[in-house]
Protein backbone atom coordinates (compact mmCIF):
# COMPACT_ATOMS: atom_id res chain seq x y z
CA UNK A 1 0.00 0.00 0.00
CA UNK A 2 1.58 3.23 -1.39
CA UNK A 3 1.11 7.23 -0.04
CA UNK A 4 0.27 9.39 -3.22
CA UNK A 5 -0.85 12.62 -3.85
CA UNK A 6 -3.56 13.49 -6.28
CA UNK A 7 -3.38 16.68 -8.11
CA UNK A 8 -6.65 17.82 -9.49
CA UNK A 9 -7.17 20.97 -11.67
CA UNK A 10 -8.93 23.99 -12.03
CA UNK A 11 -10.79 25.59 -14.58
CA UNK A 12 -8.93 23.60 -17.50
CA UNK A 13 -11.91 21.23 -17.30
CA UNK A 14 -13.48 23.98 -19.38
CA UNK A 15 -10.72 23.96 -22.09
CA UNK A 16 -11.88 22.12 -25.79
CA UNK A 17 -9.63 20.88 -28.25
CA UNK A 18 -6.43 22.65 -26.57
CA UNK A 19 -7.14 21.11 -22.72
CA UNK A 20 -3.95 19.31 -24.38
CA UNK A 21 -1.90 22.49 -24.23
CA UNK A 22 -2.85 23.52 -20.91
CA UNK A 23 -2.51 19.83 -19.44
CA UNK A 24 1.07 19.92 -20.34
CA UNK A 25 2.31 23.23 -19.75
CA UNK A 26 0.80 22.12 -16.08
CA UNK A 27 2.34 19.52 -15.57
CA UNK A 28 5.80 21.16 -16.50
CA UNK A 29 4.89 24.10 -13.81
CA UNK A 30 4.50 21.05 -11.55
CA UNK A 31 7.86 19.35 -11.97
CA UNK A 32 9.33 23.20 -11.94
CA UNK A 33 7.45 23.89 -8.29
CA UNK A 34 8.73 20.15 -6.92
CA UNK A 35 12.11 20.48 -8.18
CA UNK A 36 14.85 19.20 -6.40
CA UNK A 37 12.25 16.89 -3.58
CA UNK A 38 13.05 13.37 -4.12
CA UNK A 39 9.36 11.78 -6.02
CA UNK A 40 7.63 10.79 -8.79
CA UNK A 41 4.80 12.65 -11.16
CA UNK A 42 2.33 11.44 -13.39
CA UNK A 43 -0.59 12.23 -15.27
CA UNK A 44 -3.80 10.32 -17.12
CA UNK A 45 -7.24 10.87 -16.87
CA UNK A 46 -7.58 14.28 -15.87
CA UNK A 47 -5.55 15.08 -13.62
CA UNK A 48 -1.50 14.00 -11.85
CA UNK A 49 -0.29 11.66 -9.40
CA UNK A 50 2.64 12.39 -6.96
CA UNK A 51 4.31 9.11 -5.43
CA UNK A 52 7.63 7.77 -4.23
CA UNK A 53 8.23 10.51 -2.50
CA UNK A 54 9.50 11.11 1.14
CA UNK A 55 8.69 14.82 2.13
CA UNK A 56 4.77 14.83 1.80
CA UNK A 57 4.97 18.28 3.65
CA UNK A 58 6.61 20.12 1.63
CA UNK A 59 5.36 18.84 -1.41
CA UNK A 60 2.11 20.01 -0.18
CA UNK A 61 3.45 23.36 0.72
CA UNK A 62 4.80 23.90 -2.80
CA UNK A 63 1.71 22.19 -4.78
CA UNK A 64 -0.66 24.81 -2.83
CA UNK A 65 1.24 27.59 -4.69
CA UNK A 66 0.74 26.33 -8.44
CA UNK A 67 -1.89 28.09 -10.30
CA UNK A 68 -3.97 25.96 -11.94
CA UNK A 69 -4.33 23.48 -9.27
CA UNK A 70 -8.18 23.18 -7.58
CA UNK A 71 -7.63 21.20 -5.01
CA UNK A 72 -4.82 18.09 -3.47
CA UNK A 73 -5.57 14.86 -1.46
CA UNK A 74 -3.55 12.52 0.17
CA UNK A 75 -4.22 9.30 -0.44
CA UNK A 76 -4.11 5.49 -0.27
CA UNK A 77 -3.77 3.24 -3.52
CA UNK A 78 -4.65 0.03 -3.29
CA UNK A 79 -6.21 -2.78 -5.68
CA UNK A 80 -9.28 -2.22 -6.48
CA UNK A 81 -10.80 -5.40 -4.75
CA UNK A 82 -13.31 -4.84 -2.00
CA UNK A 83 -11.67 -6.62 0.48
CA UNK A 84 -8.11 -5.07 0.12
CA UNK A 85 -10.33 -1.83 0.27
CA UNK A 86 -11.70 -2.45 3.17
CA UNK A 87 -8.64 -3.39 4.74
CA UNK A 88 -7.09 -0.04 3.86
CA UNK A 89 -10.36 2.17 5.10
CA UNK A 90 -9.76 0.42 8.29
CA UNK A 91 -6.10 1.79 9.06
CA UNK A 92 -7.72 5.33 8.62
CA UNK A 93 -8.01 7.33 12.08
CA UNK A 94 -11.52 8.50 12.61
CA UNK A 95 -12.91 10.26 15.24
CA UNK A 96 -16.81 10.84 16.00
CA UNK A 97 -19.40 10.42 13.07
CA UNK A 98 -17.87 9.40 9.75
CA UNK A 99 -19.78 8.51 6.20
CA UNK A 100 -17.98 6.75 2.95
CA UNK A 101 -18.46 8.05 -0.05
CA UNK A 102 -17.47 5.99 -3.18
CA UNK A 103 -17.13 7.28 -6.93
CA UNK A 104 -16.48 4.67 -9.16
CA UNK A 105 -15.23 5.59 -12.55
CA UNK A 106 -14.99 2.12 -13.77
CA UNK A 107 -18.52 1.43 -14.31
CA UNK A 108 -17.54 -2.63 -14.75
CA UNK A 109 -16.49 -2.62 -11.55
CA UNK A 110 -18.89 -5.55 -10.30
CA UNK A 111 -20.68 -3.60 -6.98
CA UNK A 112 -22.11 -0.31 -7.28
CA UNK A 113 -20.71 2.53 -5.89
CA UNK A 114 -23.94 2.46 -2.95
CA UNK A 115 -23.01 -1.53 -2.48
CA UNK A 116 -18.81 -0.31 -1.89
CA UNK A 117 -19.98 2.28 0.57
CA UNK A 118 -21.84 0.15 2.67
CA UNK A 119 -19.23 -2.54 2.44
CA UNK A 120 -16.06 -0.01 3.36
CA UNK A 121 -18.60 1.51 6.23
CA UNK A 122 -19.38 -2.08 7.46
CA UNK A 123 -15.81 -2.53 7.59
CA UNK A 124 -14.84 0.57 9.53
CA UNK A 125 -17.78 -0.19 12.30
CA UNK A 126 -16.49 -3.59 12.63
CA UNK A 127 -12.95 -2.39 13.47
CA UNK A 128 -13.97 0.77 15.55
CA UNK A 129 -17.15 -0.26 17.19
CA UNK A 130 -17.31 3.17 18.65
CA UNK A 131 -17.72 5.27 15.52
CA UNK A 132 -21.25 6.37 14.03
CA UNK A 133 -22.17 6.78 10.84
CA UNK A 134 -23.87 10.22 10.01
CA UNK A 135 -25.27 10.57 6.19
CA UNK A 136 -25.84 13.74 6.77
CA UNK A 137 -23.63 16.07 8.82
CA UNK A 138 -20.40 13.93 9.12
CA UNK A 139 -17.39 15.00 10.73
CA UNK A 140 -15.68 12.73 8.55
CA UNK A 141 -15.92 11.79 4.82
CA UNK A 142 -13.91 8.63 3.74
CA UNK A 143 -13.60 8.77 -0.14
CA UNK A 144 -13.52 6.02 -2.44
CA UNK A 145 -12.44 6.36 -6.19
CA UNK A 146 -12.24 3.46 -7.95
CA UNK A 147 -10.42 4.33 -11.37
CA UNK A 148 -10.38 2.13 -14.50
CA UNK A 149 -6.67 1.72 -14.14
CA UNK A 150 -8.22 -1.28 -11.59
CA UNK A 151 -6.51 0.71 -8.72
CA UNK A 152 -8.78 2.48 -5.64
CA UNK A 153 -7.70 5.58 -4.27
CA UNK A 154 -9.06 6.23 -0.71
CA UNK A 155 -8.58 9.86 0.59
CA UNK A 156 -9.86 12.20 3.66
CA UNK A 157 -9.42 15.57 2.68
CA UNK A 158 -9.25 18.05 -0.35
CA UNK A 159 -6.73 20.61 0.40
CA UNK A 160 -7.86 23.42 -1.63
CA UNK A 161 -5.19 25.29 -3.71
CA UNK A 162 -4.64 28.59 -5.58
CA UNK A 163 -6.67 27.69 -8.48
CA UNK A 164 -6.49 29.55 -11.50
CA UNK A 165 -4.92 28.91 -14.33
CA UNK A 166 -1.33 27.32 -15.46
CA UNK A 167 1.59 30.53 -15.38
CA UNK A 168 2.29 30.89 -18.76
CA UNK A 169 -0.72 29.85 -20.28
CA UNK A 170 -1.86 33.71 -20.96
CA UNK A 171 1.85 35.12 -22.44
CA UNK A 172 3.83 37.56 -20.15
CA UNK A 173 3.47 40.64 -18.66
CA UNK A 174 5.92 43.51 -17.18
CA UNK A 175 4.46 44.02 -13.63
CA UNK A 176 5.52 47.83 -12.45
CA UNK A 177 6.67 46.72 -9.18
CA UNK A 178 7.65 48.94 -6.45
CA UNK A 179 8.48 48.32 -2.94
CA UNK A 180 4.19 49.07 -1.72
CA UNK A 181 1.49 46.34 -0.50
CA UNK A 182 -0.30 46.91 -3.97
CA UNK A 183 1.67 45.95 -7.09
CA UNK A 184 2.78 42.80 -5.77
CA UNK A 185 -0.89 41.93 -5.23
CA UNK A 186 -1.40 43.03 -8.78
CA UNK A 187 1.41 40.63 -10.04
CA UNK A 188 -0.55 37.22 -8.11
CA UNK A 189 -3.62 38.16 -9.37
CA UNK A 190 -2.46 38.62 -13.17
CA UNK A 191 -0.21 35.54 -12.33
CA UNK A 192 -3.68 33.95 -11.55
CA UNK A 193 -4.91 34.21 -14.55
CA UNK A 194 -1.79 32.24 -16.83
CA UNK A 195 0.44 35.56 -17.20
CA UNK A 196 4.05 34.74 -16.79
CA UNK A 197 5.74 37.69 -14.93
CA UNK A 198 8.72 39.60 -15.32
CA UNK A 199 8.76 43.04 -12.87
CA UNK A 200 10.11 46.36 -13.29
CA UNK A 201 11.32 48.26 -10.73
CA UNK A 202 12.39 52.05 -10.53
CA UNK A 203 15.21 53.31 -7.62
CA UNK A 204 16.51 56.53 -7.47
CA UNK A 205 19.68 55.85 -5.22
CA UNK A 206 21.09 57.57 -3.53
CA UNK A 207 17.89 59.19 -2.73
CA UNK A 208 16.40 55.64 -1.99
CA UNK A 209 18.79 53.19 -0.13
CA UNK A 210 19.76 49.85 -0.83
CA UNK A 211 17.39 48.48 1.50
CA UNK A 212 14.67 49.95 -0.86
CA UNK A 213 15.96 47.72 -3.81
CA UNK A 214 16.97 44.55 -1.91
CA UNK A 215 12.90 44.92 -0.50
CA UNK A 216 11.65 44.93 -4.14
CA UNK A 217 14.34 41.97 -4.75
CA UNK A 218 12.38 40.27 -1.79
CA UNK A 219 9.33 40.65 -2.70
CA UNK A 220 9.51 39.44 -6.36
CA UNK A 221 11.29 36.18 -4.49
CA UNK A 222 8.01 35.57 -2.76
CA UNK A 223 5.86 35.91 -5.68
CA UNK A 224 8.07 33.80 -7.60
CA UNK A 225 7.03 31.18 -5.28
CA UNK A 226 3.56 31.41 -7.02
CA UNK A 227 4.93 32.35 -10.75
CA UNK A 228 7.70 30.41 -11.20
CA UNK A 229 11.23 32.62 -12.33
CA UNK A 230 11.21 36.12 -12.49
CA UNK A 231 13.27 39.18 -14.16
CA UNK A 232 13.29 41.74 -12.46
CA UNK A 233 14.60 45.30 -14.46
CA UNK A 234 16.14 47.55 -12.24
CA UNK A 235 15.98 51.26 -14.04
CA UNK A 236 18.19 53.92 -12.57
CA UNK A 237 15.99 56.58 -12.51
CA UNK A 238 17.44 59.47 -10.22
CA UNK A 239 18.55 61.48 -13.06
CA UNK A 240 15.05 61.58 -14.84
CA UNK A 241 13.46 62.81 -11.74
CA UNK A 242 16.19 65.58 -11.46
CA UNK A 243 15.81 66.52 -14.78
CA UNK A 244 11.23 66.83 -13.98
CA UNK A 245 11.95 68.38 -10.60
CA UNK A 246 14.63 71.40 -12.48
CA UNK A 247 12.04 72.05 -15.36
CA UNK A 248 8.56 70.89 -14.88
CA UNK A 249 5.90 72.61 -12.21
CA UNK A 250 6.27 70.90 -9.27
CA UNK A 251 2.26 69.81 -9.01
CA UNK A 252 3.14 67.85 -11.87
CA UNK A 253 5.76 65.83 -11.01
CA UNK A 254 3.94 62.98 -9.64
CA UNK A 255 2.35 62.61 -13.42
CA UNK A 256 5.30 63.35 -15.59
CA UNK A 257 7.11 61.13 -13.54
CA UNK A 258 4.38 58.38 -13.70
CA UNK A 259 4.98 58.73 -17.70
CA UNK A 260 8.27 58.76 -17.37
CA UNK A 261 7.68 54.63 -15.89
CA UNK A 262 5.41 53.90 -18.62
CA UNK A 263 7.67 55.39 -20.98
CA UNK A 264 10.46 52.92 -19.81
CA UNK A 265 8.11 49.83 -19.46
CA UNK A 266 6.62 49.99 -22.48
CA UNK A 267 10.09 49.69 -23.89
CA UNK A 268 11.58 46.76 -21.39
CA UNK A 269 8.29 44.79 -21.88
CA UNK A 270 9.42 44.67 -25.52
CA UNK A 271 12.57 43.51 -24.94
CA UNK A 272 11.33 41.32 -22.59
CA UNK A 273 9.08 39.90 -25.11
CA UNK A 274 6.10 40.86 -22.57
CA UNK A 275 2.62 41.76 -24.05
CA UNK A 276 1.13 43.62 -21.26
CA UNK A 277 1.67 46.09 -18.06
CA UNK A 278 0.33 45.30 -15.15
CA UNK A 279 0.38 47.64 -11.92
CA UNK A 280 -1.45 48.26 -8.60
CA UNK A 281 -3.41 51.35 -8.92
CA UNK A 282 -6.77 51.46 -7.42
CA UNK A 283 -9.24 53.83 -8.49
CA UNK A 284 -9.17 57.11 -6.09
CA UNK A 285 -6.25 55.83 -3.57
CA UNK A 286 -3.86 58.29 -3.97
CA UNK A 287 -3.58 61.97 -6.57
CA UNK A 288 -2.09 59.93 -9.01
CA UNK A 289 -4.89 57.05 -9.29
CA UNK A 290 -7.70 59.39 -9.59
CA UNK A 291 -9.61 58.86 -13.46
CA UNK A 292 -7.80 61.98 -14.63
CA UNK A 293 -4.04 61.06 -13.89
CA UNK A 294 -5.23 57.53 -14.65
CA UNK A 295 -5.74 59.07 -18.65
CA UNK A 296 -2.74 60.82 -18.57
CA UNK A 297 -0.49 58.63 -18.01
CA UNK A 298 -2.50 55.69 -19.81
CA UNK A 299 -2.14 58.17 -22.95
CA UNK A 300 1.93 57.13 -23.26
CA UNK A 301 1.34 53.70 -23.66
CA UNK A 302 -0.01 52.54 -26.99
CA UNK A 303 1.26 49.03 -28.06
CA UNK A 304 -0.16 47.04 -25.46
CA UNK A 305 -2.80 46.86 -22.57
CA UNK A 306 -1.98 47.94 -19.08
CA UNK A 307 -3.73 45.76 -16.53
CA UNK A 308 -4.65 47.06 -13.31
CA UNK A 309 -6.09 44.26 -10.88
CA UNK A 310 -6.75 45.97 -8.10
CA UNK A 311 -8.52 48.97 -9.66
CA UNK A 312 -12.00 47.80 -8.20
CA UNK A 313 -10.52 47.13 -4.69
CA UNK A 314 -10.62 48.88 -1.48
CA UNK A 315 -6.88 48.97 0.53
CA UNK A 316 -8.72 46.47 3.25
CA UNK A 317 -9.15 43.89 0.11
CA UNK A 318 -5.61 44.20 -0.89
CA UNK A 319 -3.90 43.92 2.46
CA UNK A 320 -5.97 40.71 2.80
CA UNK A 321 -4.59 39.15 -0.11
CA UNK A 322 -1.00 40.31 0.69
CA UNK A 323 -1.63 38.82 4.22
CA UNK A 324 -2.74 35.39 2.28
CA UNK A 325 0.31 35.45 -0.19
CA UNK A 326 2.57 36.68 2.40
CA UNK A 327 3.85 39.62 0.48
CA UNK A 328 2.14 42.27 3.49
CA UNK A 329 5.26 41.54 5.98
CA UNK A 330 7.81 42.77 3.67
CA UNK A 331 5.54 45.69 2.06
CA UNK A 332 5.40 47.35 5.44
CA UNK A 333 8.70 47.50 5.77
CA UNK A 334 9.35 51.35 5.92
CA UNK A 335 12.27 52.15 3.23
CA UNK A 336 11.29 54.39 0.86
CA UNK A 337 10.03 54.63 -2.59
CA UNK A 338 11.82 56.58 -5.77
CA UNK A 339 8.17 58.21 -5.44
CA UNK A 340 8.50 60.02 -2.47
CA UNK A 341 11.53 61.63 -3.85
CA UNK A 342 10.95 65.39 -4.53
CA UNK A 343 7.34 64.69 -3.88
CA UNK A 344 5.32 68.50 -4.34
CA UNK A 345 2.65 69.19 -1.10
CA UNK A 346 -0.08 69.68 -3.72
CA UNK A 347 -0.07 67.28 -6.58
CA UNK A 348 -2.96 67.70 -9.67
CA UNK A 349 -5.56 65.63 -9.10
CA UNK A 350 -7.32 66.39 -12.42
CA UNK A 351 -4.27 66.79 -15.03
CA UNK A 352 -4.75 67.09 -18.20
CA UNK A 353 -2.75 65.63 -21.22
CA UNK A 354 -2.21 68.51 -23.02
CA UNK A 355 -0.57 70.21 -19.78
CA UNK A 356 1.84 66.89 -19.24
CA UNK A 357 2.78 67.21 -22.74
CA UNK A 358 3.52 70.83 -21.90
CA UNK A 359 5.64 70.53 -18.87
CA UNK A 360 7.54 67.85 -20.79
CA UNK A 361 8.39 69.83 -23.32
CA UNK A 362 10.24 71.90 -21.54
CA UNK A 363 12.61 68.87 -20.74
CA UNK A 364 14.06 69.12 -24.03
CA UNK A 365 15.10 65.77 -26.00
CA UNK A 366 13.87 63.38 -22.88
CA UNK A 367 14.36 60.01 -25.56
CA UNK A 368 18.36 60.51 -24.60
CA UNK A 369 17.29 60.06 -21.13
CA UNK A 370 15.34 57.32 -21.68
CA UNK A 371 17.66 55.35 -23.28
CA UNK A 372 20.54 56.05 -21.37
CA UNK A 373 18.58 54.70 -18.56
CA UNK A 374 17.85 51.15 -20.09
CA UNK A 375 21.27 51.15 -21.04
CA UNK A 376 22.33 51.56 -17.62
CA UNK A 377 19.42 48.92 -16.56
CA UNK A 378 20.51 46.11 -13.93
CA UNK A 379 18.59 42.58 -14.67
CA UNK A 380 18.51 40.46 -11.90
CA UNK A 381 17.01 36.74 -12.18
CA UNK A 382 15.03 35.43 -9.23
CA UNK A 383 13.78 32.08 -8.65
CA UNK A 384 12.83 30.70 -5.70
CA UNK A 385 12.55 27.07 -6.06
P1 LIG B 1 2.13 50.22 -4.38
O1 LIG B 1 1.55 49.85 -3.06
O2 LIG B 1 2.08 49.13 -5.36
O3 LIG B 1 3.46 50.90 -4.24
P2 LIG B 1 0.85 52.69 -4.23
O4 LIG B 1 -0.46 52.65 -3.59
O5 LIG B 1 2.01 53.14 -3.41
O6 LIG B 1 1.14 51.32 -4.93
P3 LIG B 1 1.64 54.48 -6.27
O7 LIG B 1 2.87 54.79 -5.55
O8 LIG B 1 0.77 55.57 -6.80
O9 LIG B 1 0.65 53.60 -5.47
O10 LIG B 1 1.99 53.54 -7.48
C1 LIG B 1 1.02 53.05 -8.36
C2 LIG B 1 1.63 51.92 -9.15
O11 LIG B 1 2.75 52.39 -9.92
C3 LIG B 1 2.22 50.86 -8.26
O12 LIG B 1 1.26 49.93 -7.85
C4 LIG B 1 3.26 50.23 -9.15
O13 LIG B 1 2.67 49.31 -10.04
C5 LIG B 1 3.77 51.44 -9.93
N1 LIG B 1 4.98 51.98 -9.26
C6 LIG B 1 5.06 52.96 -8.35
N2 LIG B 1 6.35 53.16 -7.97
C7 LIG B 1 7.10 52.28 -8.67
C8 LIG B 1 8.51 51.97 -8.72
N3 LIG B 1 9.37 52.63 -7.98
N4 LIG B 1 8.91 51.02 -9.56
C9 LIG B 1 8.02 50.33 -10.30
N5 LIG B 1 6.71 50.57 -10.29
C10 LIG B 1 6.23 51.53 -9.49
MG1 LIG C 1 4.02 53.00 -3.92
Amino acid sequence: MNNIIIIRYAELYLKGKNRGFFEKLLMENIRKCLKGIDCKIMFGRSRYEVYDYTDEAEILFRLQKVFGIHSVSVAQKCRADIDEICKTVQQYYISGTFKVCTNRADKMYPLTSVEVSAKAGGAILEAHPKLKVDVHDPQTIINIDIREDGFAYIFKDKIACAGGMPVGSAGKGLLLLSGGLDSPVAGYMMAKRGLKLNAIHFHSYPYTSEKAKQKVIDLAEILSEYTGSIDLTCIPFTKIQEEIHKCCSSNYMITIVRRFMMRIAEKVAKLDNCGCLINGESLGQVASQTLQSITVTNDIVKTMPIFRPCIGMDKQEIIDIALKIKTYDTSILPYEDCCTVFLPDSPVTKPTIKRAEYEEKRLGDFDKLIAEAIDNREIIHIEKF
